[in-house]
């Protein structure tokens, strides 16, 4: 189950490279719900990224997502500052991602940061700079007023509680949403303490057909197909799609390189001259191409040969394949 979850997830991953350009590291918003939940479940955040992504992951925290946690945080009357949060992991694992978003760079709300980071420009939706959106439903209302519910206000105060729980899932789950409409953004999620890499959104999967059909190429960079054009040609993982692809181009690619090699291994020592030769490629015209071809091209140089026996085999650069028929008619 888990080694077939996380061949999935490197497929997919794959195809984030493919159609979109996405490198290692890869580079992941996290926002305050993905680590409260991380913390709340026991997940170290790098290994449980890396397992999720199948790659090297770079977690990063938005001044604004820092905001978000450290407003949720009491005070510390000694040092008049937040106290720092056990679920927030020090900067060395995650990193601040600086962001601004005004004159004075005040921190916004970070649905608004995280998706203006995911998607710079307002005409189109891009995710040009590669990001993965890590996030999470909202850690439940706690239930430390549960001895105040007797009274009047503490019926009230519960009710704000829930009401605010409810307003901080309806946009944990908008902020999923708007994520998926933008093409090209990965989006992790922790879904009762497992990491999920959730599949490709509507919009993402249209390029992505797109650009493997070659048909249209909306919102792709050069780098992106530069990109798949170079992991098509190193022939890379083993995958469905890719596979025909590559079957096609062997269907309908030229082979005049690859047609010389099996010359010197099939050579037969009892050929004389191009002409008999030729019939029996007629007669086995799959296997013998190659040959017919090689023939082709050692019958006039023979000719020329027998004129300059001495440098026959000097000016020849095309391999032993054409010289050996040519041993054969001098004897
Ligand atoms: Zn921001």
């Amino acid at each position: 189950m888990r080694a077939k979850r996380s061949k999935k997830y490197r497929k997919l991953m794959h195809q984030y490279e493919l159609t979109f350009g996405f490198r290692e590291p890869y580079q992941v918003l996290v926002d305050s719900n993905f680590l409260r939940a991380v913390h709340n479940f026991k997940m170290e955040l790098i290994p449980a990224l890396e397992r999720t992504l199948q790659g090297k992951p770079k977690p990063l925290l938005t001044k604004c997502s820092l905001a978000a946690i450290m407003a949720s945080q009491p005070i510390n009357p000694r040092t008049n500052n937040p106290y720092r949060p056990d679920h927030l992991p020090p900067p060395t694992i995650l990193p601040l991602r600086h962001c601004s978003h005004n004159a004075d760079s005040s921190p916004i709300d970070e649905v608004a940061c995280l998706l203006s980071l995911l998607s710079p420009s307002t005409d189109t939706k891009k995710n040009k700079e590669h990001y993965i959106l890590a996030t999470a439903d909202p850690h439940p209302a706690e239930k430390k007023d549960k001895a105040a519910e007797s009274s009047a206000a503490g019926r009230k105060r519960k009710r704000d509680v829930e009401d605010k729980a409810e307003a901080a899932l309806r946009k944990a789950r908008d902020l999923r949403r708007q994520a998926r409409s933008i093409p090209g953004v990965p989006i992790i999620y922790v879904k009762r303490s497992v990491m999920v890499l959730e599949p490709m959104s509507d919009p993402s999967d249209a390029i992505r057909e797109g650009v493997e059909q070659g048909k249209f190429r909306v919102g792709l960079t050069d780098k992106a197909t530069k990109t798949e054009r170079a992991a098509a040609a190193a022939g890379g993982a083993a995958e469905g799609e890719k596979k025909k692809k590559k079957d096609l181009k062997k269907a309908k690619a030229p082979n005049p390189l690859s047609m010389k090699k099996p010359k010197k291994r099939v050579q037969e020592p009892g050929v004389k001259a191009g002409k008999p030769k030729r019939e029996e490629n007629e007669e086995k015209p799959t296997e013998k191409e190659a040959e017919g071809d090689g023939d082709g091209e050692a019958a006039p140089k023979a000719k020329r040969r027998r004129r300059h026996h001495n440098r026959r085999a000097k000016p020849d650069g095309d391999g032993e394949g054409a010289e050996a028929p040519a041993d054969v008619m001098d004897d």
